[in-house]
Order: C-alpha cells, then sequence, then structure tokens
C-alpha cells in the first residue's frame, strides 16, 4: 500500500465516526470548560475546533498528515470536561482515540512515550521497571533532584518522588488513643455485598500499591469479598489516549478474558483513568471476537468510590485534617461519580473540607502530557496548584495515580505544601483508626 492510500484508508476509518462527527452543531457550549481553549484563545485548541479539524479529514478538505490536525489533536488534555456540557451529547473522548490513531499512523510519538508504553505492554519489563522506580524513590535521590534541578530537569523526579506514601498531618490526638472515638464497633459483621475483582493496574500496583490493598481493606469494611483475579495487566488507557488503538486492544484483550473467567458481581477500578477505559472496552474490541465478552465486563466496572457508597460507608474514627477533594477528570466528566467520593470523606469523622477554585478543571496531568506537552501541562498544574494553596487544605485527595503526581510533583518543585493522598487512603486511615483494619507492617520492602 502507498503512503497516500494508507492515509486514505486511515481517513475511512474515521469516516466511520463521521455520525458522532456530525452531531456538533457548533453551539460552543463546550469552550468555557476546555483548559486548554480557555489558555490558548485559539478555537483550534478548543472541543468545537477539533471536531472541525477531523470533520475536515472525513470530507478530504485537509490530509489526514496535515500539521494542524497532529498539533491540535496533540494538544488536547483528553480530559473530557467537554462532554457533559454538551447538549447533543458529542463522544468527543472516543472520537480524540480515534482521530489520534490517524495522526500516530503518521508520526510517531516522542521516544520517550513509545519507550513507557512498550514497558507498560510486556508485564516482567514492567515489574522490572517498576521495583527500579520504587528502589529510586526510596534513597530520596529524586525528591533531592526535584529540589535543586532547574524545573524542566526535575519533573520527572518530582512526579516519582511524590508517588511516595505521604504524612498525614493530625491535630488533636494521636493514632490509638484519643483519636480512636466513633465509628463502629471492629466486631460488627457488615451485611455482605458481593464479590469483587480488583483491577491492580500497572502504575497503581507499581508506585501505589499501598492504595490497593487500602481498597482491599475498606472494600472488605463494608462486606465486599475480594477475589484475586490472575493473568490481568495494564488496562491499555495510555496506549488509546496516545492514539495506539492496537496496543490498547491487545491489553483489553487480556484483561477480558481474565476478569470474564471470573465470577465475580463487580470489577473495582481504583484509578480513575484505568476505571474509564474498562468501561469502554466494548466499543474499543467493537467488531473484535471478544466484543461480547468485552462489553459484559465492561458492564461490571465500578470506581472503588461507587462501591463504598453502594455500602453507606461505614463510618469510621476521627482524622483532623482540613482536605480539598480535587475530582480527577475521569471520574468526574467520563464516569459522572459527582457525589460518591463525597459520600466516602463524609463517613471519615473530623474532617473539614475546603472549597476548591476550579476543582472541576483538569490538573494537567492527562496522561502522557507532561512527557509532550511538558509546558502548558506545567502551566495548568501551577494553576491547580495555586487553587489547592489558596484553599488552606493540608491534604489534597484525588484518585488517580497521574493526577497524584502531578499535583504532588507540582507541589514539590514549588517548595512543597500539603500531602496528596487517595480517597482510600484516608478511609482506610480512619478505619485503622477505629480498629477496623489491622496497623501497616512498620518494616519490610518498599512496595509502593
Ligand atoms: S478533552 Fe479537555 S482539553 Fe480536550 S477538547 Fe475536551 S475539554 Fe478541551
Ligand atoms: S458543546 Fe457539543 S455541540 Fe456545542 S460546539 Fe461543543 S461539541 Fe459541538
Amino acid at each position: 500500500m502507498t503512503v497516500p492510500d494508507a492515509l486514505a484508508s486511515l481517513a475511512g476509518a474515521l469516516a466511520a465516526e463521521e455520525e458522532s462527527l456530525l452531531a456538533c452543531v457548533h453551539c460552543g457550549f463546550c469552550l468555557p470548560a476546555c483548559p486548554t481553549y480557555v489558555r490558548l484563545g485559539d478555537e483550534a485548541d478548543s472541543p468545537r475546533g477539533r471536531l472541525y479539524l477531523m470533520r475536515a479529514v472525513v470530507e478530504g478538505r485537509l490530509s489526514p498528515d496535515s500539521p494542524a490536525l497532529h498539533t491540535h489533536l496533540d494538544r488536547c488534555l483528553g480530559c473530557r470536561a467537554c462532554e457533559p456540557v454538551c447538549p447533543s451529547g458529542v463522544p468527543y473522548g472516543h472520537l480524540l482515540e480515534r482521530g489520534r490513531a490517524v495522526v500516530r499512523s503518521h508520526r510517531s510519538p516522542p521516544g520517550s512515550v513509545r519507550l513507557l508504553l512498550a514497558v507498560l505492554a510486556r508485564p516482567l519489563v514492567a515489574r522490572a521497571a517498576w521495583a527500579l522506580a520504587r528502589w529510586a524513590r526510596a534513597t530520596r535521590l529524586p525528591a533531592l533532584a526535584a529540589r535543586v534541578l532547574p524545573r524542566r530537569w526535575g519533573v520527572s523526579a518530582a512526579m516519582l518522588a511524590s508517588s511516595a506514601p505521604a504524612r498525614l498531618p493530625v491535630r488533636g490526638g494521636s493514632v490509638g488513643s484519643a483519636a480512636r472515638r466513633g465509628g463502629p464497633a471492629p466486631d460488627d459483621a457488615p451485611p455482605e455485598r458481593g464479590r469483587v475483582a480488583m483491577l491492580r493496574g500497572c502504575v497503581q500496583e507499581g508506585l501505589f500499591g499501598r492504595v490497593n490493598r487500602a481498597t482491599e481493606r475498606t472494600l472488605g469494611v463494608n462486606g465486599y469479598q475480594v477475589v484475586p483475579v490472575s493473568g490481568q495487566g495494564c488496562c491499555g488507557a495510555l496506549h488509546a489516549h496516545a492514539g495506539d488503538l492496537e496496543g490498547a486492544r491487545a491489553l483489553a484483550r487480556r484483561n477480558v478474558a481474565a476478569f470474564g473467567a471470573s465470577s465475580v458481581d463487580f470489577v473495582c477500578v481504583n484509578a480513575a483513568g484505568c476505571g474509564v477505559a474498562m468501561r469502554e472496552y466494548g466499543e474499543l474490541l467493537a467488531g473484535d471476537p471478544s466484543e461480547p465478552q468485552a462489553r459484559e465486563v465492561a458492564a461490571r466496572v465500578r470506581d472503588v468510590s461507587h462501591l463504598l457508597a453502594e455500602a453507606g460507608p461505614r463510618p469510621g474514627a476521627v482524622v483532623e485534617a482540613r482536605v480539598a477533594w480535587d475530582p480527577p477528570c475521569h471520574l468526574l466528566h467520563a464516569q459522572g461519580e459527582d457525589r460518591a467520593p463525597l459520600q466516602v470523606l463524609d463517613a471519615i469523622p473530623g474532617l473539614a473540607r475546603r472549597p476548591l477554585f476550579r476543582a472541576s478543571e483538569c490538573c494537567g496531568g492527562a496522561g502522557l502530557y507532561g512527557l509532550t506537552h511538558a509546558e502548558l501541562g506545567g502551566h495548568i498544574g501551577d494553576d491547580k496548584v495555586g487553587a489547592i494553596r489558596a484553599s488552606g487544605a493540608d491534604v489534597v485527595v484525588t484518585a488517580n495515580p497521574g493526577c497524584h503526581m502531578q499535583i504532588g510533583g507540582t507541589l514539590l518543585l514549588g517548595g512543597g505544601g500539603p500531602s496528596v493522598v487517595h480517597l482510600v487512603e484516608l478511609l482506610d486511615e480512619s478505619y485503622r483508626r477505629a480498629g477496623l483494619v489491622p496497623d501497616p507492617p512498620k518494616r519490610g520492602r518498599d512496595r509502593g
């Protein structure tokens, strides 16, 4: 196939989405919600402008190898803040991934992105890479490098350093003494709520294994039986986000087979971006022999906050802290989970919630955005961290590893500040003080 033929066939793949592209009525409601449009003021960096570019390719008015298509689709965060405000229901995230697949076929992403995606797709290599990253993190050299290197060199070090367990600032008593008040008695058995399999994930298990363990414990306290599922791996979200749909499909097939073979009621995900990817496995694998099973698995996927909220959740003991909840875009905009995380926070007595200015806006982490658009991503991250500092919170709560590292890394580069924790880490701490879960081991290897 010649290069023009190949490009024509890719444009044809995007043409299959013509109906969705035509759904855009150019009303512009999405423009103020778009972080790149708000910052750059360029119509081509808005959802409407990007849809227009994709439609121009389908209609043959723009070549699929056009630099304009590359630049403006690349610059999109994929935050999907444009979806809930769209009166026409344009499936923007789905179209973006298809558009990026067209771009990727013509121009490879940076070497750092290709390397990372290749590592994540190989479980043994990924396991060795995470072990190395945890070792480096434990030396505290990344934290030092983040403080002394110029910002553009220190970003990756800061992100790695910020993935370490955070110290929880606590006022009003120490664990196991005065703080152990409120909440149910440890031997009160919760009602049974079903069997749950958990996606361990790649970054999540590699650098945030403690969040996965906290998820298992908090689900257990709320009556869910967590069952192990072997053969699972990376969900493929980062591959799809980067336009590598074939790579994403290969990873999705593996997870569909693993979770499809398990007899569970729910598949629990505690990383918002991975949750969206798994909920969209049916569309990703449309036409594939695994499509029916993919749709069946996708229908059972729930964010951990949703499962906990369904259970109440059970209240824990007092944790006195000023907290700011920063909802991950893929939880709020793409999964529509606006209430469940707040219900989880409400189960922790003693928290003082601080409102966060523009909380619903992306933090600039956006998957691999830090590698591809460090400057714009850093600018958006600075705005988020400015809002966090202004809130007066001493703990920032999030629910996605990318957001965790973007916010934590930006805070570190700016001289430190509030601790960053996952929602279930905070609930787990509250349960630990209530005696509902055991204390974590004090020694041992850093498992994240
Ligand atoms: S996904 Fe986010 S950055 Fe991209 S067009 Fe939509 S609102 Fe803008
Ligand atoms: S809100 Fe929806 S219909 Fe309106 S311009 Fe944006 S994408 Fe198009």
